[in-house]
């Protein structure tokens, strides 16, 4: 059995040294992907539950390298936190999120994903002052998306670098709300714009009572803060429905847009202004 139990452990290292290699493969590739042009833009309409109207897009990070093919973010952002790469690259997704909506003919807004570790660059705020200058985008047009895990640990500069980038105009959001320890403690610390309800509550609305029930009281709660409530992940009817009636204001999800690209989401906003 000894013996049996070291092949096991033998086994587990050697598969423990395979998928660290493929880490480093990744790491090797993505410090050339951004010099490459191989990082785009896909937007996934946000939609207002009063007027049905798109009234933004979530702006997410596409890979495509020659060799790897399309690599999903959350096989590569981590790897690029970890490396500190995730600077650069969010910079890049700054700036051509802010360019590219600049573009479309409709003032829809557009939703950026930041890294925690872009809140120890110290040039963060210079970086997005900069994208907003350089496109020419009004800064209430730029919502940043943040998880808790931005505000996890020197919780004071963090907040302090929200309310210089909320005093520039642009909007903050909570992502992923209820899925960390202290969602309810930060939105104490920083008066959010906007609570975005994970996907795990709204999958979870049809088969249990509870997840319904959090929905409900996380819109309430955004209500009573006076911040909008999107409900993140929803794929079918039902679950649009459910979420409406527990009262969130926005919806982002397969049933009302997939992510698209820049020159798709524009054509939508063009076809829908015209109406
Ligand atoms: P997220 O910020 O929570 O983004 C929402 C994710 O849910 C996206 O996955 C989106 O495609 C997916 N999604 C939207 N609606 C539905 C739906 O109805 N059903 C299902 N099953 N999924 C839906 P994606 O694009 O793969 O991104 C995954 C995560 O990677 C994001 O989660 C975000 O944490 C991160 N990410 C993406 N782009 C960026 C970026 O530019 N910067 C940073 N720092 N993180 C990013
Ligand atoms: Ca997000
Ligand atoms: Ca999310
Ligand atoms: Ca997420």
């Amino acid at each position: 059995a000894k013996a049996e139990g070291r092949g096991r452990f033998r086994f587990f290292e050697a598969d423990m040294d395979a998928q660290m290699q493929a880490r480093r493969a990744i790491e090797l590739d993505l410090r050339r992907a951004l010099a490459l042009k191989e990082f785009e833009l896909v937007y996934q309409p946000q939609v207002d539950l009063s007027t049905q109207a798109v009234v933004g897009f979530e702006a997410l990070l596409r890979w495509r390298n020659a060799r790897r093919g399309l690599i999903s973010p959350a096989e590569f952002i981590p790897i690029a936190e970890d490396t500190g790469l995730i600077v650069s690259i969010g910079e890049w997704v700054l700036r051509t999120a802010c360019r590219e909506a600049a573009s479309w003919s409709h003032p829809a807004e557009v939703a950026v994903n930041l890294s925690p570790i872009q809140f120890r660059d110290h040039k963060l705020v210079q970086t997005v002052i900069s994208a907003l200058a350089h496109s020419g985008l009004e800064p209430g047009r730029l919502e940043l998306e943040i998880t808790e895990s931005a505000l996890m640990d020197e919780t004071d500069t963090v907040v302090a670098t929200l309310k210089t980038l909320r005093g520039l105009g642009v909007r903050i959001s909570m992502d992923d709300f209820g899925t960390g320890y202290s969602s309810l403690s930060y939105l104490q610390k920083f008066p959010f714009d906007k609570i975005k309800i994970d996907q795990s509550f709204v999958r979870g609305m049809g088969d249990n009572a509870e997840a319904g029930a959090i929905v409900r009281a996380v819109a309430r709660l955004g209500t009573s803060l006076g911040m909008k409530t999107t409900a993140e992940g929803v794929e079918t009817q039902e679950q649009l429905d459910a979420i409406r009636a527990e009262g969130c204001s926005h919806v982002q999800g397969y049933l009302t847009g997939r992510p698209m690209s820049g020159a798709d989401a524009a054509a939508l906003l063009a076809s829908r202004g015209a109406k």
